[in-house]
Order: structure tokens, then sequence, then C-alpha cells
């Protein structure tokens, strides 16, 4: 609902549009202030969470990073973004490895392909998550985000997977 004499600031990202907050992004993600804001409290209630909800915090920064990506972000932020949804969506891969596979990589110091964000990643935002007012719903929300931010990536899913096999082949073959 829009209030008059409110501002709005409409993420670069994802599209998500928020009362704006007037400070600037960190500068590391395609984002506005408002949007980071939103999901640094997710994520921030995820960490002081056990069980379930926790066990998706990795998917969570995995599907907010790839939703973010954009010119000035890092190569690396985007391509372990995607790597770690592969990872999690379509090989099963539990948060915890998911971390470990990115700083087995982060080790090998690469230089990682340029990937362009397709136009359109912001069917499901950090938003719809947050209106989550139980850990299962949180489970089951931040899975849907993650899967669509996926899917938009489709046509990077050949690059991710062969960039896995090369790297990661035990993760690869799971
Ligand atoms: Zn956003």
């Amino acid at each position: 609902m829009r209030e008059v004499g409110t501002d709005w600031a409409t993420c670069p990202g994802c599209g998500l549009q928020l009362p704006s907050v007037n400070w600037a992004s960190d500068g590391r993600l395609q984002n506005s202030p408002e949007c980071w804001q939103l999901y640094t409290e997710l994520v921030g209630a995820t960490m002081s969470q056990a069980g379930r909800a926790a066990a998706v915090q990795q998917l969570s920064i995995d599907a907010y990073g790839a939703q973010h990506a954009g010119p000035g972000v890092a190569p690396i932020t985007t391509v372990f973004s995607l790597l770690g949804l592969f990872l999690a969506i379509e090989r099963g891969v539990p948060g915890y490895e998911v971390r470990d596979a990115h700083q087995r990589l982060a080790a090998l110091d690469l230089r990682w392909p340029e990937l362009t964000r397709p136009a359109r990643t912001g069917e499901v935002t950090v938003f719809d998550v947050a209106l989550a007012d139980n850990p299962d719903e949180h489970v089951r929300l931040a899975h849907e985000w993650a899967r669509s931010v996926w899917q938009d990536w489709e046509y990077c899913h050949p690059a991710i997977v062969e960039l896995t096999e090369r790297h990661l082949p035990d993760l690869a073959r799971r």
C-alpha cells in the first residue's frame, strides 16, 4: 500500500519497491539499500534460529547474490551464488557443504567468468520470504525463491555445471 508523501526506492536487482531509507547501499551488489536492509534482517533472524530455518541460510545468501548480480559486482560473487544454487537445488547439497565448496573454490584463486544477469530475476523476492510467519513456511518460501532465481538464470546452467564438474567433481556427480 502506498502512502502519500512516502519516497519509494526500487531495487535495481529484484525490482522490489520499499519505502526509502536514505542511506547508501554497500556497493557489493546491484541492490537498493532498502532491499539490502530487509535481506540482512532476514538472514540475521535465521542465524538465531536452530534447525530447519538456519539450514536455508546459505540458500538465501546465494539466491540474493544471484538475484542482485550486475555491473560493478565481482564475477566471483555471481558465480559462487549460482554454484551454490546449483549444488543445493540440483544436487541436494546441504548449506554447510555449499559453504565449504565456496571456500575450496576461493582457495583456487581463479579468474571467474563475468555472467550477465538475465532480464528477469525478480518473480520471487526477499520480501516474499520475509512474510513467512513460522520456520516451516520460511523454509518453503526460501526454496521457492532460490528455485525461481536459478530458473531465471537458465542460459548459464551449462556453464555452472561445467565449472562444478571441473572444480568440484565429487559434488557435481552426486
Ligand atoms: Zn532487491
